[in-house]
Formats: structure tokens, C-alpha cells, sequence
């Protein structure tokens, strides 16, 4: 890339770099925290950290690290799927993996030291206490009692609190280092707290654990971390990662954090503590719900990981925190598959038609290709009998102004067979159309040009009654009916009020090409004029597909 396109975060790198900054190594991790499963927006964050991984090979790499830190939200389930997900997403960390509990000695050790250099001790105030006490963005605070302890007393007490001789909450570890700085996050911020929970890796071993802010940046210096890349909330922790990066000794490496603005997505919500409000209260069928934001619920609506590669490259990085239209995630999704998805004919709500002049036994083959721009897919027969299903939108018994498919007495072209004109509309008794009667004209049949007629300007699809096949197809539409729901919700409100009733709307009678018998279960397709749809993986059964609709076909993106 050319220096000018470069975003702030490629930038600052090639500057290291060129400072001779790490050796010329640039060393990045991804670090989630395996409590729940991983959504788009942490899709941002793996494309941003593998992919400089990838773009300074081989002096660089990316390490996939569980920020296990937190024994009561954490489970082996949300670990898996985090490690199927990144590489599914394309991305591979090889013998790079890491857990911050792997690193509970030597940070435990880390604290020990600071503790005999004056630099944390035990608090025992209660948590009333503490907030009061730490003042207010006008007023400073003041410092603990247990800060004037000698530093034996604060090691004996630490050592104690390992040994499990206290409650959960009766005392923490805080570092010491300005109970007046205008950074609250700088008043003595609390380093370890008491925990006597099961860790789904370390057992029973420990009853103190690490907080967040101290465990990560000592993790990253670990590691010999280079940069450390987050989202911005966590700019205000920084002052606090560099104070530790800078008062822990014996650290191998010296990573440096920056912040960059975290992804938002409209008709969303993108938080994994409501996305598992929605699984855990049924709201959607689970964490791979078509519907959901997450990786795994996008894989199983059809959208490919080049198209989500593809539109975090377009979002791109900023230091100001926005929110980005789902159409344009739409956008990059029909970009992809209109290049990768295979053609067919299907129809979602079924109407029938019957060819009176055709010959009733008759059956014959068009052609149709696969790909409209790819010759290399090939080409499929697709049968044709006298009666066929087509879509019932593409009839109108009081057609509006400008439509062009079928009406009484018009004529529309099946496409890539022939042109029928609709003679009489067949209805039950509650007055439903049930059957179009329609002839055809041999005349019109694809690739001929009949002299001084003039061409119908419908094209529709179509599928041969007698061949079609049944198939569910699930339409899914976005999971909320406004653009912010969290937002909306506000404070005390609740999102899920603004779930969407109708983002899931299940066909049972669809009529299908009969070539779609056999798609194999994850394949993509294009039903022409319809949309996109992917082969349910799961719900698909040898015979009978489940299709779910991806996107539509319509793109609302930049209009
Ligand atoms: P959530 O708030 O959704 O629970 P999190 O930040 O708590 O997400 P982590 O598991 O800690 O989840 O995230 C791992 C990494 O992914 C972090 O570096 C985090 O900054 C990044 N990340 C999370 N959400 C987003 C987002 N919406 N956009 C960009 N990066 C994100
Ligand atoms: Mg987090
Ligand atoms: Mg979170």
C-alpha cells in the first residue's frame, strides 16, 4: 500500500519500523475473553490484528490469547467456538496461543514485587468505603489505611488472601499511585480481588484473581506483545498500562497500547452480555442463530468470510467512535456472493400456471447457465412441462401503472423459454386465485426473434410443476426495527423491546428447481430474482434442503 493510504495504526507501525523500534518485529495479539461467542465487531478487531500479522511476514505475528481472568462468565464451549471462528474467518495464530491463567504464577509474583517496592497494598474498606472514597472528578480522594502498613504487613496479607483466609470481598490488591489524579482509573485502581470460584482451566488453584487492567498489559509484555491494539474505551486505561509496563521489572518485552473506534452496526445490538440475554431467554434459537451478529450466526445465514474480510477492510480504522449502516455489511455480502453463489430457479409463494396449448405429456429441457457471468460454471437443463409454478407477485389481476409481468390478457417471457399471454384467472370459492390459464407462442421461444412483434417486457422465472420440489425456506430480516436499539432503550429500558416480530418468516411450500434436490448442505445459491440463500448445514436433510435467505437482492447501499 501506498504510504498516503495507510490508516493511523498502519502508520504509527511503518514508523516503528522505520525507527528500528522492536527489532523490526511486529508482534500483535487478538485477547478475547472467552465469555461468549464472537461477534462481528471482534471480526474488526481479528482482520485489524491478523492481518498486520499477515501484511509484515515474516518478522511478524499474531497471538491468539484467552483473557481468561474472570472464572464466573467463562466457559470451555465460548473457547471452541472463538478458536473455530477465527479460523474460519481465514486467520491462523499456529503455535501462538496463549491463556492469561497460564501467566497466574509469574503475574501473582509480578504483584508480590510490587508490593515489596511500596508500590500496592491491601485494602480492607469495604466497598462503600472505597467508593466513597475515592472522591470525585473534582475532588481527589483519599488514599486507604492499609497504604501506610509496612510492606511486610501488605505481603503477609496478600499471601493471605492466596491462602483463601478471607471472603470475597473482604479485602483487595490495589496499586499505589495517585489517589488525586484526574484519571480515576489512576486513584489506586484495584489489582486483585478475591474470587472463590472454579476456573475452567485452572481449577481450584486460585481464590485471587487479576483484574482485567492489570493482568493484560503484563500478558502483552509477556508475550513480547509490540502493539497493543484495543478499542477506544480503553484510552483512559492506558496511563495505567504504562505505569505498570514501567514499574514491573524483569518484563521481556516493552508493547505499547493505542485505541481505535470499536464497530457499531445499525438494526444491532453488539455486546456478548445481550447476545446472551438473547439465547438464554429464547429470543433467537441460539448463539448461531441466523439472525444473530455473531460469526458463527452470520456463517449459518450464508454470508462468507470474504465478504466480512472484505467489508472490515471497507469500514476501515478511525479514532472516533460512529455507526455504521448494516447496508453497507449488506452491501459487501452481495458483492461476494453475487460472484460466488450458483444460479436457480425457485419459487417462495407459488402460483400455478397451466400452458392450455401445450401438449399435455410433453416434457422439454432449456438450457440455463449457471453463472450469468462465468462460463466456466457451466450450464443445467432445467425442465418444462404445461403447468408451472411462478411467483405471485408476478401476477396482477389489477395491474398498477408500469407493471410489466403477467396480467389478464398480457403477456410476460418465461425466461429462457418462451412467452405466454394469461387467457383467465381460475378462483375458489372464497374468491383466491388458484390457476392462471395461459397459452403460449412457439414463435417466442428463446433465441428467436419473431418479425413485427413486439417483445413483452416482463421476464419472469419459473419452475415445472411436475418436477419441482418442496422445500422450507427461512426468510430472516434484521433482528431489531430500529436503527439504535440500545440507544433507544436507554439506561433502565430494555432492547429487546425492539425485536423485530417479523425477522423470521418460515416458507414450508416453497417450489424449487429440481436440480436443488441434491445442494449440497452449506452451498450458496442465487434464486434468480429472488435472493440469496444458503444450504442449511444443520437443518438440511439428504433430499431436502432447508434454505435460509441470506440477503435480498435489492441493494440499498449509497442510494
Ligand atoms: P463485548 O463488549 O461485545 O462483550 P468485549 O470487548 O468485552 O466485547 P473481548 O472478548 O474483550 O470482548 O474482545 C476481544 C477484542 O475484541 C478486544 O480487543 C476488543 O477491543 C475487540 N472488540 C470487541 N468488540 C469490538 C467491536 N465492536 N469493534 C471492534 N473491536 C471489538
Ligand atoms: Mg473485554
Ligand atoms: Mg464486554
Amino acid at each position: 500500500p501506498s504510504p498516503a493510504s495507510l490508516d493511523f495504526i498502519r502508520e504509527m507501525i511503518a514508523a516503528d519500523l522505520a525507527a528500528g523500534r522492536n527489532g523490526g518485529q511486529v508482534v500483535t495479539r487478538f485477547p478475547p475473553e472467552p465469555n461468549g461467542y464472537l461477534h462481528i465487531g471482534h471480526a474488526k478487531s481479528i482482520c485489524l490484528n491478523f492481518g498486520l500479522a499477515q501484511e509484515h511476514a515474516p518478522n511478524a505475528r499474531c497471538h491468539l490469547r484467552f483473557d481468561d481472568t474472570n472464572p464466573t462468565k467463562e466457559e470451555v464451549e465460548y473457547v471452541d467456538s472463538i478458536m473455530a471462528d477465527v479460523k474460519w474467518l481465514g486467520f491462523d495464530w499456529g503455535t501462538n496461543l496463549y491463556y492469561a491463567s497460564d501467566y497466574f504464577e509469574k503475574l501473582y509474583a509480578f504483584a508480590e514485587q510490587l508490593i515489596t517496592k511500596g508500590l500496592a497494598y491491601v485494602d480492607d474498606q469495604t466497598h462503600e468505603e472505597m467508593r466513597a472514597n475515592r472522591g470525585t472528578l473534582t475532588s481527589p480522594g483519599t488514599r486507604s489505611a492499609g497504604a501506610d502498613r509496612s510492606v511486610e504487613e501488605n505481603l503477609d496479607l496478600f499471601r493471605r488472601m492466596r491462602k483463601g483466609e478471607f471472603k470475597e470481598g473482604q479485602c483487595v490488591l490495589r496499586a499505589k499511585i495517585d489517589m488525586a489524579s484526574p484519571n480515576m482509573n489512576m486513584r489506586d485502581p484495584v489489582i486483585y480481588r478475591i474470587l472463590h470460584a472454579h476456573h475452567h482451566r485452572t481449577g481450584d488453584a486460585w481464590c485471587i484473581y487479576p483484574m482485567y487492567d492489570y493482568a493484560h498489559p503484563l500478558s502483552d509484555a509477556l508475550e513480547s506483545i509490540t502493539h497493543s491494539l484495543c478499542t477506544l474505551e480503553f484510552e483512559h486505561h492506558r496511563p495505567l498500562y504504562e505505569w505498570l509496563i514501567n514499574n514491573v521489572d524483569g518484563l521481556p518485552g516493552a508493547p505499547y497500547q493505542r485505541e481505535f473506534a470499536r464497530l457499531n452496526l445499525t438494526y444491532t445490538v453488539m455486546s456478548k452480555r445481550k447476545l446472551l440475554r438473547l439465547v438464554k431467554d429464547n429470543l433467537v434459537s441460539g448463539w448461531d442463530d441466523p439472525r444473530m451478529p455473531t460469526i458463527s450466526g452470520m456463517r449459518r445465514r450464508g454470508i462468507t468470510a470474504a465478504a466480512i474480510r472484505s467489508f472490515c477492510k471497507t469500514i476501515g480504522l478511525t479514532k472516533f467512535n460512529s455507526l455504521t449502516e448494516i447496508a453497507l455489511l449488506e452491501h459487501a455480502i452481495r458483492e461476494d456472493l453475487n460472484k460466488v453463489a450458483l444460479r436457480a430457479y425457485g419459487v417462495l409463494r407459488p402460483i400455478k400456471v397451466v400452458i392450455t396449448n401445450y401438449p399435455k405429456d410433453q416434457i422439454e429441457y432449456f438450457e440455463a447457465p449457471n453463472h450469468p457471468e462465468d462460463a466456466a460454471a457451466g450450464t443445467r437443463q432445467v425442465p418444462l412441462c404445461r403447468e408451472l409454478y411462478i411467483e405471485s407477485d408476478d401476477f396482477m389481476e389489477v395491474p398498477v401503472d408500469g407493471f410489466h409481468r403477467l396480467k389478464p390478457g398480457g403477456e410476460v417471457r418465461l425466461k429462457f423459454a418462451f412467452c405466454i399471454i394469461c387467457q383467465e384467472v381460475i378462483k375458489d370459492a372464497a374468491g383466491n386465485i388458484v390457476e392462471l390459464r395461459c397459452t403460449y407462442d412457439d414463435a417466442t421461444r428463446h433465441g428467436k426473434k419473431p418479425e413485427g412483434r413486439t417483445k413483452p417486457k416482463g421476464i419472469i422465472h419459473w419452475v415445472s410443476a411436475r418436477h419441482a420440489i418442496d422445500a422450507t425456506v427461512r426468510l430472516y430480516d434484521r433482528l431489531f426495527t430500529v436503527e439504535t436499539p440500545d440507544a433507544d432503550a436507554g439506561e433502565d429500558g430494555d432492547f429487546a423491546q425492539f425485536l423485530n416480530p417479523a425477522s423470521l418468516e418460515v416458507i414450508t411450500n416453497a417450489k424449487l428447481e429440481p436440480s436443488l434436490k441434491e445442494a449440497a448442505p452449506g452451498s450458496l445459491w442465487q434464486f434468480e430474482r429472488v435472493a440469496y440463500f444458503y444450504a442449511d448445514p444443520i437443518d438440511s436433510k439428504p433430499g431436502a434442503p432447508v434454505f435460509n435467505r441470506t440477503v435480498t437482492l435489492k441493494d440499498g447501499w449509497g442510494k
